[in-house]
């Protein structure tokens, strides 16, 4: 069964006036498709305003389509009664981790996913420890929260849904506030997350680095996805990523330059590492 099956789903969001008269209707989604698999790890790329955001609360049944369908797991996210499951199906964690911290401990902040679910105590503590480890900050446990990094703190969130088991997490610009160690931390935990635990990964995303694991890539823009495929085949077209106010890895942009000057270079190149290797074969 398809993890996340979006079928021509849109939505408009109302403007209100101050008297909370519906004045306008700004569509933010206009007919998204996309189908993910379990497992999978998806990158979302777009400009501000190309609708991501909107795309990502559709995934946790924050808000369900106005036309069209979505499926989590094989839940119709419209219907009242699967909220809860979809929920717990797929774990959201948001671009400023300051706010989804609340415990003044570590270990206590990420209890409370498997505390609210209900669990009994052994269980809980034995989620935390794992969930920990996972996001490799257990050595943090007894820490508080304020005294961490941003990368620390955003881990330490990961580690607070991880621990409620969800199939899949959708991270919404979850590096966007973070110094560039943080951000490695973060992207290696979203990638140790998927490839050990399996966990389905949706990272929506303004660094076009931080896509270059993915399996897949959606490009969004005005509210559609432009563009879908894997990195190598997505930036071989810088000209319709520059279009949607996208830029591609800085090596695959050396590699462009260079082929144009002339040098050999296959197309799609995606690390230093694999632009490296392509020079030194043409030599
Ligand atoms: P992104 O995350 O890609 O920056 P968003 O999903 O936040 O894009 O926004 C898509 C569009 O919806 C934009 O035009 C934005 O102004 C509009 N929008 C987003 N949130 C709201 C809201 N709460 N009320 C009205 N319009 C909104
Ligand atoms: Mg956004």
């Amino acid at each position: 069964m398809d993890m996340i099956n979006a079928s021509k789903i849109s939505y408009a969001y109302e403007r209100m006036d101050e008297e909370g008269n519906a004045v306008e209707r700004v569509a933010a989604l206009r007919g998204v498709d996309m189908q993910v698999q379990p497992g999978e790890f998806i990158a979302v790329l777009g400009a501000n305003g190309s609708g991501k955001s909107t795309f990502a609360r559709q995934l946790n049944a924050l808000i369900a389509p106005t036309e069209g369908t979505l499926y989590i797991d094989g839940m119709d996210t419209a219907k009242e009664e699967n909220v809860p499951n979809v929920r717990r199906t797929t774990g959201m964690v948001f671009q400023n981790p300051d706010n989804q911290i609340i415990a003044s401990v570590v270990e206590e902040d990420v209890g409370f996913g498997p505390e609210n679910l209900g669990l009994e105590c052994s269980k809980i503590w034995e989620r935390v420890e794992e969930s920990l480890k996972a996001v490799n900050m257990y050595a943090y446990r007894k820490a508080a929260p304020g005294k961490l990094s941003g990368g620390q703190k955003q881990r330490v969130a990961i580690a607070g849904i991880v621990a409620m088991r969800p199939k899949c997490i959708v991270l919404d610009e979850p590096t966007a506030m973070l110094d560039p160690k943080g951000r490695r931390e973060v992207i290696r935990t979203c990638r140790a997350l998927n490839e050990v635990e399996g966990v389905t990964i949706i990272l929506i995303t303004h660094y076009m680095e931080e896509a270059i694991y993915a399996d897949r890539i959606y490009c969004m823009d005005k509210g559609q996805v432009r563009l879908c495929g894997t990195p190598k085949e997505i930036f071989s077209r810088p000209e319709e990523l520059a279009a949607m106010q996208l830029d591609v890895p800085q090596a695959t942009k050396l590699g462009y330059e260079l082929k144009k000057a002339g040098v050999p270079v296959p197309e799609g190149i995606l690390t230093a590492e694999e632009l490296v290797e392509a020079l030194c074969c043409f030599h």
